[in-house]
């Protein structure tokens, strides 16, 4: 693939924008077996290459690492948009009843499809995704991901009370299902099994012991639970569990704190969280237009990230408490919260946390997130000049870096080239042949 690329060859938050970035304004990017073979400029590497080898030019894009969205549920795409509540009373009055529809394999099965399908246009190729309390679900989003070949992280959610019954599983119920789909799916192809405890409020401290135990159970397993939210929830976790230290004492205590741990939002969160989440490897999830769109909270992102402990942070939809699947318009978002809290939110920093800090969080680091040689070769291909208005925009950016803040600012899924998973094209904007045909609604 031949075009303008950008890639990370450090953490911006820690050493700098400028020693971070890697430009190469005309790039060969060499593909084998789904993993990129090497990467550099295209007038020094394209001589190495057996004559005949079929080149993809993408003039006037910037091609990246596909995204990372580090915190979506799935079962949420049709009640994306739900007017008016903030999350306790959201959660009840619409997320469990369209949760509750998830016991039908069929449905489960189509809305999986549908939304792969949007993460792909949204050019993003790793998620760590939530699935419902049925086992089915779980069954349904790992058949389609194995179908299209993506790295996916999911699990089926953990909840045995204060949910209605139709989505309550038991403690010991809930720890075999996991289990089945754990041997069914954890590093089947590209594959990941994280165990998933909805948040404290809807399991028992016996669900979240014997959670801790199914991480025991075998290598590489992730975990990912939401953790202060919001400032109500945040309450009714110090009334159920009075004996704890703090929120994130609740699910250190079970054994879930530690690394490929993906926490959820840590939007109302003390230092010693900060510290512990840093100390243990666990990471978490920025989600920006949930947090908006709910009236959470702003997440301290620079303080989370300070240099001298910093925490493992990616970046989340949150899609249906999140707005978009769009991990571009996640970012536009990503950097108003900044700027509420006085901070400013550098664009190399911006992509680096959508890409390979994503990556970095999961601990997937050596696989994804980055192009360089010998990681898969998950990208996408970014069109600045996607509509009329980032076109005149586009035409006025004389850096790299401004040219990455008008995607980010700007752009959404239109400016979504092109997305190709372990080297396969996978979306292809210009040619969608599922776009308008294929397409049922999710119902
Ligand atoms: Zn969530």
């Amino acid at each position: 693939m031949r075009g303008r690329a950008v890639t990370f060859r450090a953490d911006p938050f820690q050493d700098g924008p400028a020693a971070a970035l890697v430009h190469e304004p005309d790039a060969l990017i060499v593909i084998e077996d789904g993993h990129i073979a090497a990467f550099g400029p295209h007038d020094a590497l394209r001589p190495t290459l057996p004559e005949g080898t079929p080149v993809t030019t993408y003039p006037r894009a910037v091609i990246s690492a596909g995204f990372v969205d580090t915190h979506v549920h799935y079962p949420q795409l049709p009640m994306i948009a739900a007017y008016g509540e903030q999350l306790l009373e959201w959660l009840e009055r619409y997320t469990f009843p369209t949760e509750a529809r998830y016991a039908d394999a069929g449905y489960a099965a189509r809305v999986a499809r549908r939304f792969l399908r949007e993460l792909l246009r949204a050019g993003t190729t790793t998620a760590a995704v939530y699935c419902t309390v049925h086992p089915q679900s779980v069954d349904a989003f790992f058949t389609e991901s194995a179908r299209l070949d993506t790295r996916m992280v999911a699990g089926k959610v953990l909840m045995d009370r204060n949910a209605p019954d139709a989505l309550r599983d038991t403690a010991q119920g809930g720890y075999d299902d996991s289990l089945a789909l754990i041997d069914r799916w954890h590093g089947n192809g590209r594959q990941l099994y994280a165990v998933t405890p909805r948040f404290a409020a809807t399991s028992t401290e016996r669900q979240l012991d014997l959670a801790g135990s199914l991480l025991r159970q075998r290598d590489g397993l992730f975990m990912q639970t939401h953790l202060s939210e919001n400032v109500a929830e945040v309450e009714w976790i110090r009334r159920l569990f009075p004996s704890r230290r703090s929120y994130l004492d609740v699910y250190a205590h079970a054994g879930l704190v530690g690394p490929r741990g993906v926490l959820g939002h840590g939007v109302h969160v003390d230092e010693d969280t900060f510290h512990t989440c840093h100390a243990t490897g666990c990471a978490m999830a920025h989600c920006p237009t949930s947090n908006l769109f709910l009236g959470s909270g702003a997440f301290r992102l620079f303080d989370a990230l300070d240099p001298r402990r910093p925490v493992r942070v990616g970046l989340g939809t949150d899609m249906g408490a999140g707005t978009s699947l769009s991990q571009l318009q996640t970012l536009n978002e990503a950097y108003k919260v900044a700027q509420s809290t006085g901070r400013r939110l550098h664009p190399v920093q911006a992509f680096w946390l959508a890409t390979a800090g994503g990556a970095r969080s999961l601990h997937l680091d050596d696989r994804i997130g980055t192009i360089a040689p010998g990681i898969e070769a998950d990208l996408c291909v970014l069109d600045p000049y996607a509509t009329p208005l980032m076109a005149q925009r586009a035409e006025e950016c004389d850096t790299i870096e401004d040219l990455l803040f008008v995607l980010m600012m700007l752009g959404d899924d239109r400016s979504v080239r092109a997305t190709y998973v372990a080297g396969a094209l996978a979306h292809d904007r210009d040619h969608d042949p599922d776009h308008d045909r294929d397409a049922p609604p999710a119902e």
